[in-house]
């Protein structure tokens, strides 16, 4: 079955009042027979839970994995990843992470005795001089957060195997509509589905997918049941509901993003657009052939531009927009824009001049002519 049909069926349980919309299960205990076996096979639900379960089965056929198990953020997931490793292990990372995997890694997880080489994981050179002996994960984001830079997936997860080393994928701005990065040979996908997937900006979570339901997705399944960091029935409900229409959405959002990336790329006031849709973008060889939908190339909802005149000029631009909401994340109806380096505070390597902006799902024409009135005032 195709995505289309995957989004609107996987993980629908059929309950025995034939209810079309699935039901919210709130229990949080399981009853036992009287010999003391739980035949249906529910104990707790921090263990598991009816919700969860459909919504696990539903993320693990989008992206063609083995195994899913979803969490409370997409940070809690990529702990829950990181910690199947052991004190003493290499990982090398992005040098343009997401700046909370980027705190994860520095923060929590380098004190407790990892090893991590951040790089520029867009160069596959670059990747494979960090490898070491002690290289058990290579961490992939792309499109990268905030700058857009794209990595070529294959490349990465066969340096990483060629080390003995597994490869993961934070595929959250991609999302499976555009992007299957366990067919291109990664083990472990990450997505924070607070974003896309999620898509209506009103409930925060995480999953993670594994090609193989394996040693290492066991880790990360302990985890989640006994570290606890799970999400809540409802949330899952709320994931599940807006899954169905995740393949229309996200074909709007890159139709948004692409006339806003060439509007922008167009404008005297433009000093960069980051968009991997362009054909100037470094990033859009790889992109073309590595994001499609229905055959078709699509790079994605988010477009990041940097105003000529640094931080103050690009704050003046955030200032004036009207229909755009200053607001952190994406991945929802309305559009967002954000000064990525007064958020990141101090320790930020994002250029000053930079905005980032979730293109909603409002009419493109709308959209361009607010970023108009934005930077021409
Ligand atoms: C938001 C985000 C995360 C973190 O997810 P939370 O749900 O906020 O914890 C990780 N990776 C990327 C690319 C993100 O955009």
């Amino acid at each position: 079955m195709r995505i289309e049909t995957l989004a609107v069926h996987a993980g629908r349980e059929s309950d025995a009042t034939g209810a079309v919309a699935a039901p919210i299960n709130l229990s949080t205990t399981f009853e036992r027979e009287a010999d003391g076996s739980l035949p249906r096979g529910f104990v707790y639900a921090r263990t598991d839970n009816p919700t969860r379960r459909s919504l696990e089965g539903c993320l693990a056929q989008l992206e063609g994995g083995a195994a899913c198990a979803a969490f409370a953020s997409g940070s809690a997931a990529t702990l829950a990843i990181l910690l199947a490793l052991a004190p003493g292990d290499h990982v090398v990372a992005p040098a343009d992470a997401y700046y909370g995997t980027a705190r994860i890694l520095r923060e929590l997880l380098e004190p407790w005795g990892l090893a991590v080489t951040f790089v520029n994981m867009a160069d596959p050179r670059a990747v494979a001089a960090a490898i070491t002996g002690r290289t058990r994960l290579v961490w992939a984001e792309t499109p990268s957060n905030p700058t857009l830079a794209v990595t070529d997936l294959a490349a990465v997860a066969a340096l990483a195997h060629g080390a003995g080393a597994v490869a993961v994928c934070d595929n959250t701005w991609a999302t499976p509509l555009l992007q299957q990065p366990l067919a291109l040979g990664v083990d472990v996908v990450l997505h924070s589905t607070t974003k896309y997937l999620g898509g209506h900006g009103d409930l925060t979570g995480g999953a993670v997918v594994a090609r193989e339901d394996d040693a290492l997705f066991a880790r990360v399944r302990l985890a989640q049941t006994v570290g606890g960091a799970v999400p809540s029935p409802f949330d899952c409900w709320l994931l599940l509901r807006g899954i169905r229409t995740l393949p229309y959405r996200m074909r709007a959002h890159c139709d948004n993003a692409g006339q806003v990336a060439r509007f922008l790329a167009a404008h005297p006031r433009v000093e960069a657009v980051h968009y991997p849709g362009l054909p100037t973008d470094p990033g859009h060889a790889v992109a073309a052939r590595q994001m499609t939908a229905g055959g078709r190339a699509r790079f994605g909802g988010m477009v990041s531009v940097q105003i000529r005149g640094g931080a103050d000029a690009a704050l003046a631009v955030a200032a004036r927009v009207r229909l755009f909401t200053r607001a952190t994340s994406l991945g929802g109806p309305e559009s967002l824009i954000e000064h990525r380096a007064s958020v990141e505070g101090p320790a930020s390597r994002t250029p000053p001049g930079l905005l980032r902006l979730s293109v909603g799902l409002e009419h493109a024409d709308d959209l361009v002519a607010d970023l108009a009135q934005a930077l021409d005032g």
